[in-house]
């Protein structure tokens, strides 16, 4: 099967299971996990922030962020579409006792006005907004990027209203190649920034979350409350040195697959709009005769996995396992597809 459900699906190469094998590891939990503490130094460094936590997923990551800059009743802000809001199963109101406010962005992504207008005036009869949630790229936007001085406007925004501002970076890499963008530039905006290895870095288990210091040490409690404190978690982190050392560059080569078999999809007949392909993901409408559903299962046939996420559209996710060989059948199938 040729898996493009989610880049969630790939296993780890043999060299990155080397470095999962051989990794020196110790008891998290106690601190005493060299691999842990390396990868979170590293990636930490690599953004210019201070400090780093290994949790076991994105949710994870977002989920912790979120919980410590905010009290119970507050109320954040993010785009309509976020992982944070429509994907980590009501979260924020479970772990933070907050709600949210969506805002109707484009492609999953917002801008200064949009945040200006959605914050509460001081008033008792108004929950306390207090962070923002950016989504970089924006999963639902079909892996769509910010304009980075949307980003700073944003920034200037959240300063002035005392918010913190809040990355859910689980494809940011993605975002850093296609825009030729450098994490220091993030490091230095956001008060803090979770980073999954486990989506086009191809690591089996992982996300790091980004911040100052004692923001950090505050998600370590959490972490553990939340049952995320793992033992020897250093075969995994091993795992992420490896990827953030080898596999951000070749990051470009999926996004260069994408646009290819967007050119294929765009001359078929039972295809309508196609999000702009910017990086790595591939949301595009199937119509007429077709539905997203029986779009799937006929792919499925053919040894194609794909995803149906809405009653008019399909997802496909570009990754580390599919090669060259796998896009060039995929094009030939899709070539021949008839409606039906
Ligand atoms: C995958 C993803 C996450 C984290 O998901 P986990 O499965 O919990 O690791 C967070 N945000 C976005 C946008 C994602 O696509």
């Amino acid at each position: 099967m040729i898996d493009y459900r989610s880049d969630t699906f790939t296993i780890p190469t043999p060299a990155m299971l080397d470095a999962m094998v051989k990794a020196d590891v110790g008891d998290d939990v106690f601190g005493e996990d060299p691999s842990v503490n390396k990868l979170e130094a590293l990636a930490a460094d690599m953004f210019g922030m201070e400090a780093g936590l290994f949790c076991p997923s994105g949710t994870m990551t977002n989920q912790i962020g979120i919980k410590c800059h905010t009290e119970p009743g507050d109320e954040v802000i993010c785009d309509q579409l976020s992982h944070v809001y429509i994907y980590e199963g009501g979260g924020i109101a479970v772990n933070s006792l907050s709600s949210v406010k969506p805002v109707i962005g484009t492609r999953g992504l917002i801008t200064a006005e949009l945040v200006e207008e959605a914050i509460n005036p001081e008033d008792i009869h108004k929950p306390r907004t207090s962070i923002v949630c950016l989504e970089n790229t924006a999963n639902r936007g079909g892996g769509s990027c910010y304009d980075f001085t949307e980003i700073q406007r944003i920034k200037e925004v959240c300063k002035k209203n005392q918010l913190a501002l809040h990355l859910d970076g689980a494809r940011l890499f993605n975002a850093l190649i296609a825009k030729n963008e450098t994490p220091k530039q993030y490091g230095e905006t956001f008060d803090s920034i979770s980073i999954c290895l486990s989506k086009g870095l191809g690591v089996p288990v992982g996300s790091v979350l980004l911040g100052k210091k004692d923001f950090i040490k505050k998600g370590r409690r959490v972490r553990k409350y939340l049952g995320g404190g793992m033992r020897q978690a250093g075969f995994l982190a091993a795992a992420g040195i490896y990827a953030l050392e080898n596999h951000i560059n070749r990051l470009a080569e999926d996004h260069e697959q994408a646009r290819t078999i967007a050119k294929t999809l765009e001359k078929k007949d039972f295809v309508g709009e196609i999000l702009p392909v910017e990086t790595n993901i591939l949301i595009f409408e199937v119509k007429g005769n077709l539905t997203p559903e029986a779009f799937a299962d006929k792919m499925k046939e053919q040894g194609i996995l794909v995803m149906a996420i809405s009653k008019t559209q399909v997802r496909m996710v570009l990754h580390l396992d599919i090669s060259k060989e796998m896009v060039e059948k995929t094009i030939a199938v899709i070539n021949q597809l008839k409606s039906s």
